[in-house]
């Protein structure tokens, strides 16, 4: 039998682990198998709002609705019978406990992100009759991570925009262009492709210079954002070329596409730098068509449209 001494240091000990358990940056919850709570920690009680009054001796999915019932027995279960741990992170379930979160730096307020242990607790018999859930709040990781995520996705898209315009650049647009002509070997549905070109753009340029040049190659990429529909993709090819892709549309959609644009282009006046511009563009298109074997063949085609549009006297579009 211990004597006094051993009994006040045992005391003590457990005194400071209670401190410990009470005072520690993470929720504990010690539960028997009818998910009964018998012990609930300050971290508990100060993000709940509930005190062990309030939560001791009940099961735990009386106090907490949000709690997944079938989960979270799912779960214990294990720990129960295998007496492992078992571990569940805050991108596989976001929180346990839907604790709020007063964010000083956003002023939101949201809830807590948690991760989440759930450890067996066997008596000296080495029978789990109870368990231990550890809460942890990771907040601030997960709300770095993914604002981390979302400006990687921003960065993403912004590589495939053209700075100048706003469309899509070469190197995605091709990406695209490659996309649907395989899709049209797969579905055989109508593909056009149109190629656009500024007329006589040398001539802005060396009249109004370049920044006026630059207001005209943004005018004419508003417009062809305006005019095409959202399953199609314009994108800049070049300096003052554009690629429409139209998809499910044949040549003689396409050419109603062509017309209208070039229409709304003719009648259109840049002002820019106090000067008054108008320009006009020339077209070329080209439908899918099985004789075309590459991507590359398919801008070949459109761009020999749009070189005979040139020739032709230019403000016009040529199918080819
Ligand atoms: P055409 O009717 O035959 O197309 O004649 P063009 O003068 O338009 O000839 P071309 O298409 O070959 O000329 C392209 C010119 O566009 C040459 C280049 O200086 C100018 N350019 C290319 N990119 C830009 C740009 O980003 N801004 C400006 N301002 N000019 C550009
Ligand atoms: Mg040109
Ligand atoms: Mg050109």
């Amino acid at each position: 039998m211990a004597n006094n001494a051993e009994m006040n240091k045992f005391f003590d000990d457990v005194h400071w682990l209670m401190d410990i358990l009470q005072n520690i940056d993470a929720g504990l919850v010690v539960m028997n198998k009818k998910y009964e709570i018998e012990l609930w920690n300050s971290f508990m009680q100060n993000h709940s709002g509930k005190s062990p009054e309030k939560v001791l001796n009940r099961s735990i999915f009386a106090v907490f609705p949000e709690l997944s019932e079938a989960w979270f027995k799912h779960k214990a279960q294990s720990v129960f019978v295998l007496q492992n741990a078992t571990f569940t992170t805050w991108e596989q379930r976001p929180y346990l406990f839907r604790f709020p979160h007063y964010r000083p730096i956003t002023g939101s307020a949201e809830h807590m992100y948690q991760n989440s242990t759930i450890i067996p607790l066997p008596d000296p018999k080495g029978l789990v009759e109870h368990i231990c859930l550890i809460v942890y709040d990771v907040t601030d990781t997960a709300v770095n991570k993914m604002a981390q995520q979302q400006a990687n996705d921003q960065l993403q898209n912004l590589s495939r925009l053209d700075h100048l315009t706003g469309l899509f650049n070469r190197g995605y647009w091709e990406l695209r262009l490659i996309q649907e002509f395989k899709r049209f070997d797969r579905y055989d549905q109508p593909s056009s492709l149109i190629m656009l070109d500024i007329d006589h753009f040398k001539k802005v340029n060396d009249t109004y210079g370049h920044t006026v040049g630059d207001d005209v190659i943004r005018q004419v990429s508003r417009a062809l954002k305006e005019q095409v529909r959202d399953l199609d993709i314009a994108g800049r090819y070049g300096g003052e070329e554009f690629g429409i892709i139209l998809t499910n549309t044949n040549s003689a959609g396409a050419a109603i596409f062509a017309e209208r644009l070039r229409i709304t282009i003719e009648n259109m006046v840049v002002y820019s730098e106090g000067q008054q511009v108008r320009f006009t563009v020339s077209l070329g298109i080209s439908q899918l068509t099985e004789n075309i074997t590459d991507h590359r063949g398919w801008i070949e085609k459109a761009d020999q449209a749009l070189y005979k549009s040139k020739e032709g006297g230019r403000n016009r579009f040529t199918i080819i």
